[in-house]
């Protein structure tokens, strides 16, 4: 294995297990690096700022467009997210596998701007089993719910434009799959 730093976008759904398979990923491949979005949605209860995402104004994130400080963003049900760029090229630079986890139209910008960019997209056994793991986490309301699940099903239809699609069924075997996508694509 090469010591090539490499950006992997790790897609899907809301609720399709992205964190959980990116937690898995940390064992899996060392010194992984995770980009930290910043966001226009609230914090959800125990969500500290810095840590998973750094929670923005409306303003803050519009000078972060004007200045071409993000990699990527993207307006999802209503707020937006964005990668910003800076630590993503620092830690491409030194070496690093950066794992973006973040929605589709973003996963597509950055293959646009990336061409060497792995995307993975994680899909759910069905989107019965979706809805079901979307509804045990509970932090949406129903309304929100339905929304999350109205993206995914357009989300799901981009699968052709991915280099490897996994499906969480099992969490184990889909971060075994990941990882191996991503060890092939560094000693390419
Ligand atoms: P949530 O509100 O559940 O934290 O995130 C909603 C969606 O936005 C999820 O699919 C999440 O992966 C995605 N997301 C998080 N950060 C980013 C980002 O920086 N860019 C894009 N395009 N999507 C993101």
């Amino acid at each position: 294995m090469s010591d090539r730093g490499l950006v992997v976008v790790l897609a899907g759904p809301s609720g399709v297990g992205k964190g959980a398979v990116h937690a898995g990923l940390r064992d899996r491949v060392p010194g992984l690096v995770s980009s930290v979005s910043a966001t226009t949605r609230p914090p959800r209860p125990g969500e500290e700022d810095g840590v998973a995402y750094r929670f923005v104004d409306d303003a803050a994130f519009d000078r972060m467009v004007a200045a071409d400080e993000l990699l990527e963003w993207a307006a999802y049900t209503g707020h937006r997210y964005g990668t910003p760029r800076a630590p993503v090229a620092a830690a491409v630079a030194a070496g690093a596998v950066v794992l973006l986890e973040i929605e589709v139209q973003g996963a597509l910008q950055v293959r646009a701007s990336d061409p060497d960019a792995l995307l993975v997209l994680l899909v759910p056994p069905t989107l019965a089993e979706l809805e079901r793991r979307l509804r045990s986490r509970g932090t949406e309301t129903e309304e929100a719910l339905a929304r999350r699940l109205a993206v995914a099903e357009t989300e799901l239809g981009h699968a052709d434009r991915f280099d490897a699609v996994v499906v969480n069924d099992d969490l184990g075997t889909a971060v075994a799959a990941v990882a191996a996508r991503i060890a092939a694509a560094r000693a390419a």
